[in-house]
């Protein structure tokens, strides 16, 4: 039989019953294709082993984390091998020494953060999909969220990887050496390749303390140029917010019609914005950032609470999920 050797080595890790195959048929796109047949490894020589396998018999094999991407990377469209690395999810090491996380590639981005926190630690890469997307998949995405405004995303925060390429061959690429310049830089061809070079099986990731303490405000504009000149001035006043979204009429109505949130639907524009640091710093960003949104014709309102913070973040986090209820042919980058 075609598969008798996945079979062998991987046990009842080999799932090739329609059921199980019909929930590795699906990513965000909500498009389904049909795999030939399942694996789950549990280390990299097993991925090398199934990797070569498939490259050895020309079987396509597609690499799947959580399988949140919207741009059908995931996907097995011509049927053949589907690689979930869902059990590939240890968080291998803290380096506190070195502020440094070695994880495997299914750990889920908010599962690392959980970890990390009680070290006054974080990873910033904070996709909205954050509870339910696997770090190979941020990586292979070059995922990013509303901090990318400071913090930049994924390809700002990996330092090496262990990469199984299609031969079966294992590679380890870049270091904790921040300074790591010589030679080309693959870890960085690696992220964003959506998986077409090859298998993530490890992670090196740099971490940043979190920080002191943070703020939210939510400015709701009545003329959208004013809240993009808003967003202009902020950053020409030398203030760097951990996140600052936009969210236009559209966007508005689309996720208050889903959430019934409480949204100015009448607004042109809101934008969110988060700044963080020390009480004092915080206190200061406030002041100017309300003056900057008030000039501009804006009305401001700071959470004052988890909740109030909680409900404006869910708010924006909604957006894309909402817009795909109206819109099918939602395209993401
Ligand atoms: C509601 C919602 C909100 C979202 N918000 C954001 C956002 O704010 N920012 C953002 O950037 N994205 C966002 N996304 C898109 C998606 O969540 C991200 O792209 C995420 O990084 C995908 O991770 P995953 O584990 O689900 O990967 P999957 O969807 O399983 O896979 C995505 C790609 O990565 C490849 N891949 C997965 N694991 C590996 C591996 N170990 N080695 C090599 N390739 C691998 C797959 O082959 C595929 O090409 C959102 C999605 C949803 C549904």
């Amino acid at each position: 039989m075609k598969f008798d050797y996945l079979k062998d080595l991987l046990g009842n890790r080999f799932l090739d019953e329609k059921i199980d195959k019909l929930q590795y048929a699906y990513d965000a796109t909500q498009k389904m294709y049909l795999p030939d047949c399942v694996v789950l490894p549990k280390n990299t020589e097993e991925v090398s082993k199934i990797v070569k396998f498939a490259n050895e018999n020309k079987i396509p094999v597609v690499a799947r984390g959580c399988a949140s991407g919207f741009s059908g990377g995931a996907l097995n469209i011509d049927g053949g091998i589907a690689l979930s690395m869902e059990l590939m999810n240890n968080i291998i090491e803290i380096d506190l020494d070195n502020l440094i996380a070695t994880v495997e590639p299914g750990v889920v981005n908010y599962d690392l953060q959980v970890k990390l926190k009680p070290f006054g630690l974080f990873f910033p890469p904070d996709p909205s999909s954050w509870k339910f997307s696997s770090i190979g998949g941020n990586i292979a995405e070059n995922a990013g969220g509303p901090k990318a405004v400071k913090y930049g995303v994924v390809k700002d925060w990996v330092l090496g990887l262990e990469v199984v390429l299609a031969d079966g061959s294992i590679i380890n690429i870049g270091s904790k050496n921040v300074k790591d310049v010589a030679g080309y830089n693959l870890t960085q061809l690696f992220v964003g390749s959506e998986g077409t070079l090859g298998i993530i099986t490890k992670a090196l990731l740099k971490l940043h303390p979190i920080a002191q303490g943070s703020q939210t405000l939510q400015a709701t504009f009545y003329d959208m140029s004013l809240a993009a000149k808003t967003v202009s001035d902020i950053i020409k006043n030398k203030i760097i917010p951990s996140s600052l979204e936009f969210v236009d009429h559209q966007a508005i109505l689309t996720v208050e019609d889903a959430l019934k949130a409480n949204l100015p639907t009448d607004a042109d524009a809101i934008l969110i914005i988060e700044v963080e640091g020390s009480k004092f710093q915080i206190k200061e960003d406030v002041e100017k950032i309300v003056q900057i949104c008030t000039e501009n014709g804006a009305k401001v309102k700071i959470a004052h609470s988890i909740e109030e913070e909680e409900s404006i973040w869910l708010a924006r986090r909604s957006i894309s999920p909402t817009l795909k209820r109206i819109a099918d042919g939602k395209l993401n980058e």
